[in-house]
């Protein structure tokens, strides 16, 4: 009963910083504690449940309570006819208008990579289950596939999948890979990148979104190496970041890449200076993103031949270096489209 009294008082808590407040029965402190009813010693199941029902029901108020008074807010019918008295609205005139930070960075990613030699393509906002998951070595039923978790529309395709926003840029390797080739068997390399909007079926946060951006840019050539990745990247980021920085890889699993890595760099706030820099938490160092060689089965999917070429990749959030640059706190602010935000870029 301790323990119920205890997750009241942090989801109290919690509730009050909630911007959805519904959020609050989703928290895993209350699903811990229910499913704990079951393993309850049966004398005392009774009472343990009945407190912890309790403290739903009164969550459940909470949330209701505040519904309602939401919804007692004075109606606006917005078929009246224009008041002409009224004062001018407070709008932003169109000559203050901005760039949207996103898209202002994302031109600026796009025009580093152009000029170290790579090609830029969109992505696109629907997909099928081939290009975003079996192209890239993601068998069906993959455990992996797991990390991608999206959202499915209920059309089909011919194949009985349903199709799906993409959950990461990788959706246009296959294609990317393919319209390349021939440029590939005339000597050239391929080398593009795609920056683009991705989904993912996440409750948001300072650091989730459900729609965000991602950066990725694949590499094909002979002889192509570990070394060459990691050099694209650090060049790339010390561009973008407009400093130098150390960079280091640690070992990691992707399906579509082998070996794959984690890719870090040092805090470009503090240069591990700063034992309570928050960008870092102190450490230093700052996981970045996912790279690694593509794997042969990607290479075969596309027709190329893995015994003759090899290839790197890279996939990584835009927000996140968006924020690191400008050292801001919640990745919410974006879609937020709170003008005294918007107005600093
Ligand atoms: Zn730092």
């Amino acid at each position: 009963m301790e323990e119920i009294e205890k997750v009241r008082g942090i989801l109290l808590e919690r509730y009050a910083t909630l911007t959805v407040k519904a959020d609050v029965l989703k928290a895993p402190e209350l699903k811990q504690i229910l499913a704990k009813i079951r393993e309850v010693p049966a004398e005392q199941r009774a009472a343990y449940g009945r407190e912890v029902n309790n403290l739903r029901e009164e969550l459940q108020a909470k949330i209701a309570a505040e519904v309602k008074e939401v919804v007692e807010l004075p109606p606006i019918d917005v078929t009246a006819p224009m008041d002409v008295n009224a004062g001018i609205p407070d709008l932003l005139p169109s000559s203050n208008g901005s760039q949207h930070p996103i898209t202002k960075e994302i031109a600026y990613m796009s025009d580093i990579l152009q000029r170290m030699g790579f090609r830029v393509y969109e992505s696109r906002e629907i997909d099928n289950q081939y290009h975003m998951f079996e192209s890239l070595n993601f068998p069906k039923d993959h455990p992996a596939r797991d990390d991608y978790d999206t959202f499915m529309t209920v059309e089909e395709d011919k194949d009985g999948s349903r199709f799906i926003a993409p959950a990461h840029t990788s959706t246009m390797q296959n294609r990317i890979l393919r319209e390349l080739k021939p440029q590939l068997e005339d000597g050239d390399v391929i080398a593009a990148t795609s920056i683009d909007r991705v989904f993912r079926n996440e409750d948001l946060d300072a650091r989730h979104e459900h729609t965000f951006y991602q950066h990725e840019g694949i590499y094909v050539s002979k002889g192509v190496n570990a070394g060459m990745l990691v050099a694209t990247l650090q060049k790339f980021l010390e561009e973008y970041f407009g400093k130098k920085i150390e960079v280091r890889v640690n070992p990691f699993y992707f399906p579509f890449t082998e070996p794959s890595f984690e890719f870090s760099l040092t805090c470009p706030f503090c240069e591990g200076e700063d034992k309570t820099c928050k960008v870092c938490s102190g450490e230093g160092w700052i996981e970045l993103l996912g790279c690694g060689m593509i794997h042969p089965k990607v290479l075969r999917a596309a027709d190329i031949d893995p015994e003759v070429y090899t290839g790197f990749a890279w996939g990584g959030g835009v927000e996140r270096l968006i924020m690191m640059k400008y050292g801001i706190e919640d990745l919410r602010h974006f879609e937020s489209a709170k003008l005294d935000f918007l107005r600093q870029f």
